[in-house]
C-alpha cells in the first residue's frame, strides 16, 4: 500500500473542547489536523427557543399542499447541487472521505430522496380507503397527520446524507425539524442551513440546527419534540430510547452495525473480492453497513482471501484534498481508531494472522485484512466501524448463515453466489433490517425502499412509504354511509331481550358448526 500523501497530527473537536462546558466547538481536519471553523455550542435555552419556533413555522408548512412542499424541497435540492463542490470540499476536509464519497454517498442521495418524495410523497400520504367487514354501514379512512416538530440527532460518518436525508422525508411529511449534528462534523450542517436560508420559499424557522455535544442532544428531546429519530452507537441510542420513554415521543432508533458477507461456494471470486474490498474499506470502513465480517466456504475461502489482499496492495490512501485518485482517506475521530486497534490486538492475541495492513499513520488506518478468525474474537463479534476485514472458513452454506445470525446487531448482509433463487434463500434466513445478494450498499442509496435493522441495531425504519408515514401520527376517520337513526341497537338501554339478541348474533356469527345450524340458532 502506498503511503498517505500527507500525515499529520490529529486532535478531534470533541477531545480539543471536552472540558467542563464549551462554548464551542473546533472543527479540524483530520487528514491535516487544521482548524477548519468554529461554532457556538447551543444553551439548553436556545434549544428550547428553536423547538418554539419551529412549531410555529409548521403550523403553516402543514396547511400546504403535499405537492407544493416537495416543490419547494426541489429547490433546497437545486441549490444543494449547484453548490455541490464547495460542500464536497468541505464534508472531505471535516470527515476525512474522498471526494468521490462525498460526491456519492453524501450529495447525490440527499438529491435522490427530494427527487424521491417529489415524485412519490403525495401518493403515498394521500388518505388511504379502509374496507371494513361488519360495519358495512359506516365508510373509514386514514388520513396521515404530520406530528409537529421532529428532532433528528445525526452522526460523523456521514454528516450530510444521515441528517438532510431524514429532514426531507420529515419535511415532506408537513412536520418541521430541528437537527443536532455530530460534535465531530458540525460545519457541514452549518452550511446546509446557510443553503436553506438562502433558498427562495423555505421558511428559516422550518428547518433550524442546534450545535454542541450530547448534553444539546439531551436538551433537544427534554424540549418535548414531537418525534425522535436518532441515528448512533448503540449505547447512545439506548440513553435516548429511555429519554424518549419518559416523556412518551415516539423514536426511530437507527443503530449499529456488523454486517455479515457469505461466500456461497459458487461464489465469483473477482466480483466477490471486489465487492469485499469496496464493502470494507469504503469511507475507512467507517459506515454502519460495511462489510464487518466474510463467512467464505472453504471451496472459495483461500482464492478470495488471496485476491482480497492482492486488491487491497493496489489502493491508493491519502488526504482527499490533494488528488482525486485516491480509494481510502482518513478515519474522522481518532477514538474510532483506539477501537479499531483494540479489535485487531485481542484478534491477533486469539490467533488471528494480519495479511494486510494493522498500521496507522495519523488518523490514515491502513485497510487491514485478518484471516483465521472466529466467534471468540471481538473482530467477529462486536461492530468495527473501521478499516478491517476479518475472515471465517465454513464448511456449508448452513454453518455461514448461523454465524451470521449469532450477533446482537442485523443491520444489513450480503450474500454473493451465482444462483440467484440460492442468494435468495439464504437472504431471507439471514436476521437482517435488509440483505444484498451479488452487491453491497446499494439498498441505502434507494429511497424507495425502507432502512433499518433489527435486534439492537434499531427500531422503526427510514426511505420508502414506511419511513415517509412513520413521520405522520395515523388518524383513522370514521364516517357514516346510509344517515342515522335516533339511536344504535348497542347504544343505551341495555335490556334483557337485547342481551339474548346478541348473544345470538355472537354464537351465529364466531361459533362452531354448520353455517344452516348457526343461522337456525339466529332465528
Ligand atoms: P454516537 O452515538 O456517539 O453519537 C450520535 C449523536 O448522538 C451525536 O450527534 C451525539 O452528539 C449525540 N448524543 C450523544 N449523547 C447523547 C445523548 N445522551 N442524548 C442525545 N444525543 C446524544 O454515534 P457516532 O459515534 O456519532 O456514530 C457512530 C455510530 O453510529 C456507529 O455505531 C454506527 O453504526 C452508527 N450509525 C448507524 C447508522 C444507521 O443508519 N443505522 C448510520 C450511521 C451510523
Amino acid at each position: 500500500m502506498p503511503s498517505p500523501t500527507q500525515v499529520t497530527r490529529f486532535t478531534s473537536s470533541a477531545e480539543a473542547t471536552v472540558s467542563g462546558v464549551s462554548s464551542q466547538i473546533e472543527s479540524r481536519n483530520p487528514a491535516t489536523g487544521e482548524v477548519l471553523g468554529r461554532v457556538p455550542v447551543s444553551s439548553t435555552e436556545e434549544v428550547r427557543a428553536t423547538v418554539a419556533s419551529a412549531r410555529r413555522a409548521q403550523e403553516a408548512w402543514a396547511l400546504l399542499p403535499i405537492e407544493e412542499r416537495t416543490a419547494r424541497l426541489l429547490r433546497f435540492r437545486n441549490a444543494i447541487v449547484d453548490r455541490g463542490e464547495e460542500i464536497v470540499e468541505l464534508l472531505s476536509q471535516e470527515n476525512g472521505k474522498t471526494r468521490h464519497e462525498s460526491l456519492l454517498f453524501e450529495v447525490f442521495p440527499v438529491a435522490e430522496v427530494a427527487t424521491y418524495l417529489s415524485k412519490h410523497a403525495a401518493e403515498i400520504l394521500s388518505p388511504q380507503r379502509v374496507t371494513l367487514g361488519l360495519a358495512k354501514y359506516r365508510t373509514a379512512y386514514l388520513q396521515y397527520v404530520p406530528r409537529g416538530v421532529v428532532a433528528i440527532i445525526s452522526p460523523w460518518n456521514f454528516p450530510f446524507v444521515l441528517s438532510l436525508g431524514d429532514t426531507l422525508f420529515a419535511l415532506a411529511a408537513g412536520n418541521a425539524v430541528v437537527l443536532k449534528p455530530s460534535e465531530v462534523t458540525p460545519l457541514v450542517l452549518a452550511k446546509a442551513k446557510e443553503i436553506w436560508d438562502a433558498t427562495a420559499g423555505l421558511p428559516r424557522d422550518l428547518f433550524q440546527v442546534v450545535q454542541g455535544y450530547g448534553k444539546t442532544g439531551s436538551d433537544l428531546i427534554d424540549a418535548q419534540p414531537d418525534m425522535v429519530v436518532f441515528t448512533g452507537g448503540v449505547a447512545t441510542g439506548k440513553r435516548v430510547a429511555a429519554m424518549c420513554g419518559e416523556r412518551l415521543i415516539p423514536c426511530t432508533l437507527e443503530l449499529g452495525g456488523k454486517a455479515p458477507l457469505i461466500a456461497c461456494e459458487d461464489a465469483d471470486i473477482e466480483r466477490t473480492a471486489r465487492g469485499i474490498v469496496f464493502g470494507g474499506f469504503a469511507n475507512s470502513g467507517q459506515i454502519c453497513i460495511s462489510v464487518e465480517r466474510v463467512y467464505a466456504h472453504a471451496q472459495v475461502h483461500d482464492r478470495l482471501l488471496e485476491r482480497v489482499v492482492g486488491l487491497v496492495s493496489e489502493l491508493r490512501q491519502g488526504d482527499p484534498m490533494t488528488s482525486l485518485d485516491l480509494d481510502v482517506g482518513a478515519m474522522t475521530f481518532d477514538k474510532q481508531v483506539d477501537v479499531v486497534e483494540k479489535h485487531i490486538a485481542d484478534a491477533k492475541a486469539k490467533g488471528a494472522v494480519v495479511r494486510t495492513g494493522g498500521t496507522r499513520k495519523g488518523m490514515f488506518f491502513a485497510p487491514t485484512v485478518l484471516a483465521g478468525c472466529n466467534h471468540d474474537m471481538t473482530v467477529m463479534t462486536e461492530e468495527i466501524f473501521g478499516p478491517i476485514v476479518p475472515f471465517m472458513k465454513v464448511a456449508s452454506e448452513d454453518e455461514a448463515i448461523a454465524h451470521a445470525n449469532d450477533s446482537h446487531l442485523g443491520l444489513n448482509a450480503y450474500v454473493f453466489t451465482a444462483d440467484r433463487e440460492k442468494g435468495r434463500r439464504i437472504a431471507e434466513r439471514v436476521l437482517a433490517g435488509s440483505v444484498v445478494v451479488n452487491d453491497v450498499f446499494v439498498n441505502y442509496a434507494m429511497a424507495e425502499a425502507p432502512f433499518g435493522g433489527v435486534k439492537q441495531s434499531g427500531i422503526g425504519r427510514v426511505h420508502g412509504p414506511e419511513g415517509l408515514r412513520s413521520f405522520c401520527h395515523v388518524k383513522h376517520v370514521n364516517v357514516d354511509r346510509f344517515g342515522t337513526m335516533d339511536r344504535e341497537p348497542t347504544w343505551y338501554p341495555f335490556t334483557k331481550g337485547a342481551y339474548g339478541g346478541f348473544q345470538k348474533a355472537v354464537r351465529a356469527l364466531f361459533g362452531g358448526g354448520s353455517l344452516a345450524k348457526r343461522l337456525g340458532d339466529l332465528l
